[in-house]
């Protein structure tokens, strides 16, 4: 029997209620359709060509005093100056394996925790983009898991800007390099959206499997990290992992189903585009997530997010036996998460909400 949580009844606040459109973004976004689609931008665009645009301007104008947000954002936007060089030439004589190997080699060098390459497919794309290269390299970012889980603190949002950051520093390197060898290469980064979308080249590439809170759920870091990627046409070779089996994980977990405030995260999965996926309802999400920093409760809550937690899940589950061990372990284990959840976090955050 879950515990009360603090924040419901949830309701958004009149500004945010004023500025709510007509159409609902889970119609946007293709809940209950059952043919396939690319998607639409709903979020994280330019405010004036969506529907959730005051919305979303809402988001970046509340709370304009924090500091810990404005520092953090400061910093991001010096990353913004980051200048690109120009392709140069001729391509070197390497083919795809050697490309693999040095590349992976040269992020080394870089500031981020996880690197993937998938071949990309029209899927990874928004409706009516086109990218003209063969090849995604993604990148991840860890979050500090203390400063995350600080969610839906102001010191949480601030790490989220702080890592978007650095996903977005990572990926202009990267980018740079590739030019630097002759091939054409661009940086996709957050926070806002761009051509590509992030989700779907980073299950391909192997960094893990989309959990009931409708983010990646990785063997090491759970969800605690974020993305940013780059397109190429230099030739490489894709990486993979094998099978977590998250959903056998997360069908019977309801700890983010009960501890997200507006009550956004479903308990089955939804068919959206004609795709059967864990999906989380917008339209309940958005006003939560704007009043709280960006919010994040549900990746900080997650239990695979916790430190040293993420490898022992992903280790013990081999085929046949995996259902059972999941079923019993994710029990112990959800209590115990859930105990320390309410004993030191809803309590604090509350005091502040
Ligand atoms: S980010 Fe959205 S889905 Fe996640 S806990 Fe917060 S309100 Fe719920």
């Amino acid at each position: 029997m879950p515990r009360p949580n603090p924040y419901r009844p949830y309701r958004p606040c009149p500004e945010q209620q004023a500025l709510i459109p007509d159409i609902s973004g889970n119609s946007i976004n293709g809940l209950d359709e059952t043919e396939p689609r690319p998607p639409r931008y709903i979020y994280w665009n330019d405010p004036d060509k969506i529907a959730h645009g005051a919305l979303q301007r809402w988001f970046y104008h509340n709370d304009p005093d924090n500091q810990a947000l404005r520092l953090a954002r400061q910093d991001r936007a010096a990353i913004t100056d980051f200048k690109l060089p120009p392709v140069a030439g001729p391509k070197p004589e390497y083919d795809n394996s050697n490309n693999t190997t040095e590349l992976l080699e040269q992020v080394k060098e870089f500031d981020f925790e996880m690197t993937g390459i998938t071949a990309m497919k029209p899927e990874f794309l928004y409706h009516n983009t086109e990218i003209d290269h063969q090849w995604v390299v993604m990148i991840a970012v860890i979050h500090d898991y203390v400063q995350i889980s600080e969610a839906p603190r102001d010191k949480a949002g601030a790490e989220v800007v702080r890592q978007y950051g650095r996903a977005m520093r990572g990926a202009m390197q990267t980018a740079a390099w590739i030019r630097n060898r002759g091939y054409d290469a661009e940086p996709h980064t957050g926070p806002l959206a761009g051509k590509l979308l992030m989700i779907p080249p980073a299950i391909a590439c192997g960094f893990g499997e989309l959990g009931k809170h409708g983010s990646l759920i990785n063997r090491q870091h759970g969800s605690n990290f974020r993305l940013s990627a780059v397109t190429t046409s230099m030739p490489l070779k894709p990486t993979e992992a094998p099978p977590m089996w998250v959903d056998d994980f997360c069908i019977n977990c309801r700890i983010y189903e009960n501890a997200c405030p507006p009550g956004a995260i479903s308990p089955d999965k939804q068919l959206v585009r004609g795709r059967r996926k864990w999906y989380v309802d917008f339209d309940k999400c958005i006003p939560f997530f704007n009043e709280n920093f960006g919010c994040a409760m549900c990746i900080a809550q997650c239990p695979w997010s916790r430190p040293g937690i993420a490898p022992r899940l992903s280790k013990k589950s081999p085929a046949g036996t995996r259902k059972t061990w999941h079923f019993q372990n994710h029990r112990r284990m959800a209590g115990a998460h859930r105990l320390e959840l309410w004993t030191y976090g809803f309590g604090d955050r509350r005091s502040t909400n």
